[in-house]
C-alpha cells in the first residue's frame, strides 16, 4: 500500500503487490534521486515476499529507509535478509545496489513534517500498526491483528470475552481514534473466525466495532483471505456496510484492491 504525503512517498509492506509498484516508480523517477519509507508490520512471508522483486532495490538513485520491529531473536536486517540468501535467491541483500537503511521502531518519530506512531497488535509475530499525520490528516495502517478479548479467553480457556483483552483492545481503539482513513484487515467473516481464534486475524464484524467506536472516518477492507473470491468480498464488504448503516454511523466503507486510489482532502 502506498502513501503520497506531501513530497514523501511512504510504503506499507512488501508483499507481491510491491513488485508492481516498484515497476511504476522506476517508470516515474527514471535516474532521479528517490527517498522511499518503507513500513513493515511483520515479516510473515505474505508481507515481505515481494522485496527480492521490487525494482528500486536494484536501482542506485534510490535510498530505501525500511522500518519495522525486530522479532524476538532476530534483527529486523537479519529477518530480511533470509529470505534473500543464496538458498532461496540468488542475490544477497547486501548485493542490492539502492541504499537501504533498516531501522528497528518502537517508539513514534517523525520523517519531517510527517508523523509516525508505531503500535503493537495482537498477532503470532511481532507486528506493529502505523499511525501517520501530516498537518490534519491522520492515516492508519492496520494488517494483521484480531482482538485479544477472545485470544486472550481462548488461551486461558475461559468461557466469555475477556476483560484483560478488552483493555488492550481499548488501547488500540484510542490509537485509531478520530483517523482520517483506516485501512484495516477483515480478513473472516464471523463464522470462519470461530474455527480460527488465536491465527491473528479478524472478522469483519470486529472491524466495524473498532471503525465505530475510535470514529474514523472512512475503513477500506484488505488483506482478503486467499480463499475468497471477488463476490465472497463484495459480501462482506455489503454485510459492514449494513452493520454501519444500522448504527446510523457515516463512516465510508468499502473493499480495497490493488490498483484503487483515494485522495484525502
Ligand atoms: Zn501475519
Ligand atoms: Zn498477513
Amino acid at each position: 500500500m502506498e502513501v503520497r504525503v506531501n513530497k514523501h512517498i511512504l510504503i506499507f509492506d512488501a508483499g507481491t503487490g510491491i513488485r508492481n509498484l516498484g515497476n511504476q516508480l522506476i517508470r516515474e523517477f527514471h535516474s532521479q534521486p528517490v527517498t522511499l519509507h518503507l513500513f513493515i508490520s511483520h515479516t510473515h512471508w505474505d508481507h515481505i515476499q515481494g522485496f527480492p522483486f521490487f525494482m528500486p532495490a536494484y536501482a542506485k538513485n534510490f535510498q530505501i529507509m525500511v522500518y519495522g520491529p525486530p522479532a524476538r531473536n532476530k534483527s529486523l536486517k537479519e529477518l530480511m535478509k533470509i529470505q534473500m540468501d543464496m538458498e532461496y535467491f540468488p542475490v544477497p541483500l547486501g548485493d542490492l545496489n539502492a541504499q537501504i537503511v533498516m531501522q528497528e521502531v518502537h517508539e513514534p518519530f517523525s520523517i519531517e513534517d510527517v508523523k509516525i506512531i508505531p503500535f503493537y497488535v495482537n498477532h503470532p509475530a511481532m507486528t506493529l500498526s502505523y499511525r501517520v499525520t501530516a498537518g490534519a490528516r491522520s492515516f492508519i495502517y492496520a494488517s494483521d491483528n484480531e482482538p485479544y478479548r477472545y485470544t486472550l479467553h481462548a488461551i486461558r480457556e475461559e468461557q466469555g470475552a475477556s476483560p484483560s483483552g478488552a483493555g488492550l483492545d481499548q488501547k488500540f481503539i484510542e490509537f485509531l481514534a478520530g483517523a482520517d482513513f483506516l485501512a484495516s484487515e477483515a480478513q473472516y467473516t464471523l463464522e470462519e473466525y470461530r474455527s480460527k481464534i488465536g491465527w491473528g486475524h479478524s472478522p469483519v464484524e470486529s472491524v466495524v466495532e473498532l471503525a465505530v467506536r475510535a470514529n474514523v472516518k472512512q475503513l477500506a477492507l484488505f488483506h482478503h483471505d486467499p480463499t475468497h473470491d471477488d463476490a465472497t468480498i463484495d459480501a462482506m464488504v455489503k454485510h459492514a456496510q449494513k452493520l454501519l448503516e444500522i448504527q446510523k454511523s457515516n463512516i465510508r466503507c468499502f473493499g480495497a484492491a490493488e490498483g484503487m486510489e483515494v485522495k484525502l482532502t
